[in-house]
């Protein structure tokens, strides 16, 4: 078997990281349920001492991923939170960070209720405003991070721009990618330094496990945060890792599939009367799609709907029988969510407002079900508002 690392994206979601097993053929990498290994004497070993240090499924992610976000180096995490901490841990005390104002909660909860304490800083700004974005940069300032599409309300950022701005003031870059995956946008081409993923969502895709992971080109960066995805320890298991590498190989299908399906919701969605706004990147009047047509190649499977007020919101959620009510989301499984009291909880109410997302909204993950069996339970939940 022989794969050309330049193959197209969904051979390489196949086949980066996962040749054939060089001992018994086997074409699934093997699992490497093993916490040490024998070594053959002090100081001499095959390249492996301890999990938490070196895993071969790990590796076989991390090169996966590596490749499919067109970076050099993947670092794979216990989820994505832990992705983000180790993001973080390149910082230090003193140090600001610039943020997207209504990037996913846990982050948010992640910078100002845990790394604050340690001397860190944070601006939240509508990071699709550049001005803004280059406004909050301080001297202390070393991090600018994005996220787009950004959940719930799929806000679009310039990647390049952002970049650019980075470059020019000696900043780290870094762009949540989870929403869109590296199928549809992949940051390190714009010139972001470090591309950040729940591969707990798209890229495994079947709501069986929780991951995260960095990617990157810059060599400075690798050494430090493969040091410190050593040293702070928040590793996958060789089950978890294993599992996502899995789900990637399916990648392309599923998300082709999430965004035909999600498509055809949001435009059966536009002029609903019981709706205030309706989130969706490949909508002509969401005001980043433009700029998402150019720096995405599809639009994605997330749709945020806005009802007048909680009460027609919980309504409408609680209408729906084929989507489940549950945290998450980027699962085969169709699931709805009402972001400020479930994944967004944690952001004060007055910040949530600020940007624009009300106790109305609720977030539709649309899965990979019949379209047509979607739509008559979107229908549903409209009825019952
Ligand atoms: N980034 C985004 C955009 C998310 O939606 C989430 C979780 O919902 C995370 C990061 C955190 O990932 P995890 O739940 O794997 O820690």
């Amino acid at each position: 078997m022989t794969f050309d690392p330049k193959s197209g994206f969904s051979t390489r979601a196949i086949h980066a990281g996962n040749p054939p097993d060089t001992r018994t053929g086997a074409v699934a990498v093997p699992v490497y349920q093993t916490s040490t290994y024998a070594q053959e004497g002090l100081g001499r070993n095959k390249g492996y001492e301890y999990a938490r240090s070196q895993n071969p499924t790990r590796e076989a992610l991390e090169e996966n991923l590596a490749s499919l976000e067109n970076g050099a180096h993947g670092l794979a995490y216990a989820s994505g939170l832990a992705a983000t901490t180790n993001l973080l841990c390149l910082l230090k005390a003193g140090d600001h960070v610039v943020a997207s104002n209504n990037m996913y909660g846990g982050t948010f909860r992640l910078f100002d209720q845990v790394f604050q304490n340690f001397g860190l800083s944070a601006t939240y700004v509508d990071s699709s405003d550049l001005g803004a974005v280059e406004a909050a940069i301080t001297p202390a300032t070393r991090l600018l991070f994005v996220e787009t599409p950004t959940n719930p309300l799929l806000t679009i950022t310039d990647l390049t721009a952002i970049a650019q701005i980075a470059g020019k003031h000696k900043l780290i870059s870094a762009c949540d990618n989870t929403f869109a995956t590296p199928y549809l946008q992949r940051p390190l081409e714009s010139g972001i330094d470090v591309a950040l993923h729940s591969t707990t969502k798209y890229l495994n895709g079947h709501s069986d496990m929780v991951g995260g992971a960095l990617i990157v080109r810059r060599e400075d960066l690798a050494t430090r945060l493969r040091f410190l995805q050593n040293a702070v320890g928040a590793v996958p298991g060789p089950w978890d890792c294993w599992l996502a590498l899995r789900g990637i190989k399916t990648l392309p299908l599923r998300m082709d599939r999430h965004q035909a399906n999600a498509a055809q919701i949001a435009q059966f969605l536009v002029g609903q009367q019981k709706l205030q706004r309706l989130f969706y990147p490949g909508l002509p009047t969401h005001p980043g799609h433009e700029l998402a047509k150019r720096q995405m190649s599809g639009f994605g499977g997330i749709v945020s709907l806005e009802f007048r007020d909680l009460d027609a919101g919980k309504r409408f959620a609680e209408g729906l029988r084929l989507f489940t009510l549950a945290e998450s989301l980027g699962g085969v499984e169709s699931l709805v969510t009402h972001p400020a009291s479930m994944t967004h909880a944690s952001v004060p109410r007055a910040l949530r407002e600020a940007t624009g997302f009300t106790d109305g909204l609720v977030r539709l993950s649309v899965g990979c079900e019949d379209a047509a069996d979607l739509l008559a339970d979107v229908e549903r939940g409209l009825a019952a508002v």
